[in-house]
């Protein structure tokens, strides 16, 4: 990760090139107890990143399994509704590669595209700061996460990556029940929003879909609905 709470109480937030060595820091997701240290300070061969060596994350927390280092990334070419257009469009899924567009654009020689792929676009969001900007948007405007469940408390609305846990499968009408904020365990007088997410792709089989587990789904939501029109819009993360 690129950032981390300075405080254990998580309200203060650091970048990693403002942090120390041997200090502890606390890491993003609210119900996580991992304790993290800055790694590779000042390196000129690895970029440096928090790790939680101390003590690990919890919880299933998805900062430690999807860290990717975001400064390897041009995001510079990525367009937000190129992206969400490209995923959901009902033709055959294209490659992740970057278009001719992109080929011709002046490149950092160190840097590559961001992939026009929806676990791409979600893991750079997810090690971005909610502060940061993609696309002219800010992060927190485009991924609803476990860290932005107080910006979304009644509605998720417009082209949105949603992290949500699976709570019902209606196998007829081919709909999902997703459950956000994607807590694994029920937190008491907590107030979640359930979004249903129509499968319009054809799908062989429902019963593929797997409850009580996190999912990433990409797409317009409106009115508490979404309609996925192509398979590249939701993915189980594992
Ligand atoms: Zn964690």
């Amino acid at each position: 990760m690129k950032y981390a709470y300075k405080d254990k109480e998580k309200t203060e937030k650091i970048y990693i090139d403002d942090a120390m060595k041997f200090i502890d820091y606390y890491c993003l997701n609210p119900i996580c107890t991992g304790i993290l240290r800055a790694c590779a300070l000042g390196s000129t061969v690895v970029p440096s990143y928090f790790a939680a060596n101390i003590s690990s994350h919890s919880g299933g927390c998805l900062y430690g399994k999807y860290y990717i280092n975001i400064k390897k990334y041009q995001k510079d070419t990525f367009n937000l509704d190129n992206f969400f257009q490209n995923i959901s469009s009902e033709r055959k899924a294209s490659t992740n590669k970057p278009s001719e567009n992109n080929k011709n654009e002046v490149l950092n020689q160190n840097t590559i595209p961001l992939p026009n792929s929806l676990f791409q676009v979600y893991k750079y969001c997810l090690n971005s700061s909610l502060e940061d900007t993609l696309s002219n948007k800010k992060i927190i405007e485009i991924l609803a996460d476990l860290r932005s469940e107080h910006f979304y408390t009644k509605v998720i609305v417009g082209n949105k990556i949603v992290e949500g846990k699976l709570i019902f499968i209606d196998k007829k009408n081919k709909t999902l029940n997703i459950q956000y904020p994607a807590h694994l365990e029920k937190i008491e007088n907590k107030k979640y929003i359930y979004l249903t997410v129509k499968i319009n792709y054809p799908i062989a089989n429902m019963s593929s879909f797997l409850l009580n587990r996190i999912y990433i789904i990409g797409g317009y939501f409106d009115n508490f609905k979404v309609t996925l029109s192509n398979r590249r819009q939701i993915k189980l993360l594992d």
